[in-house]
């Protein structure tokens, strides 16, 4: 078997030494004569997995203790639901901040459930900014602010955590989370859907502070409802078993790499490395702000777009997968979650230079 670099931005691809552990794990877990997938998930040994998952990723993010953390299901799209149901009040407006596609979907599915207010809309740039934080136009006492530190479509990544605005920050961080340092205290509420920097898609991690919490509203039904959720260690129904054992694996992963830190680093480098070559060439470009530009996902379009069938041949041909970008975007989309190499980037970057000597 020869694995390829897979570039796609979700499902995405995970760490090798992750998948070999399942592999060997799959059909008996440890001396349980049986597969991980076929255990309860209110007994010992399941019930080890999950509390070693969450002190992991407790350990990797630095999470204080008064939050809780949760392995939910339904993707990042049901917190995109769930968010204001469980946290914005009648009487309360929650703000905004949509600086891609993603964003725009949050805040679409929370007009269904309470009062939004638009803070920023990025739209008429194309998504290709991130406006400085007194420029939002912001709610007196609002319930909450969301925004999306990395839009996975428009390859535009917050640079650093925004500054102060009053009410908690609520963020979807489906595309970065793990991707480099965070402080988790400047947050009320942070999402990610598993499935580019976690594990399978179909599980959220959710990390929400006592205080949030504590509000929440509790006229919900259980299984929709943080508090029960918190109440029940995640275990209300039966959660997604596997995807919470792999989930812990990649975990140990991180750890192993050197935490957070070190991923930082090496992402940043991965991301250098290929926007150095698209603004070299001439023959590829990137629109997005230089300052705001994703080190997790890098669109790039070809100067003859008539080209994008057979680079994408090509690439495949050359053991470099998923490279088409998304159809709202098009051209061409590089995802470069913690699992991809950097001889990935390295050999995605030779193959653009080859690329354009043949036929630019
Ligand atoms: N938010 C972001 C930033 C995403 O990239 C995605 C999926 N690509 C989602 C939300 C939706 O996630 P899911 O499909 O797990 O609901």
């Amino acid at each position: 078997m020869t694995r390829k670099f897979n570039f796609s931005a979700g499902p995405a691809a995970l760490p090798e030494a992750v998948l070999e552990r399942v592999r060997d794990d799959l059909p008996e877990y440890g001396d349980t004569g049986c597969s991980v997938m076929e255990i309860s998930h209110r007994g010992r040994v399941f019930g080890d997995i999950a509390a070693r998952a969450e002190a992991d990723l407790r350990e990797l993010l630095g999470i204080p203790e008064d939050y809780r953390v949760l392995f939910l299901q339904g993707g990042a799209t049901a917190q995109f639901a769930l968010v204001p149901m469980n946290l914005l009040r009648d009487d309360e407006i929650a703000d905004y901040v949509v600086t891609g596609h993603w964003g725009k979907k949050a805040r679409t599915e929370a007009a269904r459930a309470g009062r939004i207010n638009l803070s920023v809309d990025t739209v008429e740039s194309g998504y290709t900014k991130i406006p400085p934080v007194d420029q939002w136009r912001l709610s007196e006492g609002a319930g909450y602010l969301h925004f999306t530190p990395n839009e996975t479509i428009a390859g535009v990544e917050f640079p650093s955590e925004p500054g102060a605005v009053g009410a908690p920050l609520v963020a979807d961080m489906s595309s970065n989370i793990l991707s480099r340092p965070l402080d988790v205290s400047r947050y009320g509420l942070i999402y990610a859907g598993a499935q580019k920097n976690i594990g399978p898609a179909g599980l959220c991690v959710l990390i929400i502070s006592d205080e949030v919490l504590a509000r929440c509203r509790d006229d919900l039904p259980s299984v929709f409802s943080y508090r029960a959720q918190a109440e029940q260690g995640s275990m209300l129904n039966t959660p997604n078993t596997f995807a919470w054992y792999v989930a812990g694996l990649v975990f140990q992963w991180v750890k192993e790499q050197g935490g957070v830190e070190a991923m930082g680093e090496r992402n940043r480098r991965k991301a250098d490395l290929l926007y150095e070559a698209i603004d070299a060439s001439g023959f590829y470009s990137n629109p997005v702000d230089r300052d705001a530009r994703s080190r997790m996902n890098v669109p790039f379009t070809l100067a003859d777009p008539s080209l994008d069938p057979v680079f994408l041949e090509e690439a495949e041909h050359a053991g470099l997968l998923a490279l088409k970008g998304h159809r709202s975007v098009g051209g061409m989309r590089a995802s470069l979650y913690n699992a991809m190499p950097i001889e990935g980037v390295r050999g995605l970057v030779d193959f653009m230079e080859g690329f354009e000597r043949r036929h630019g």
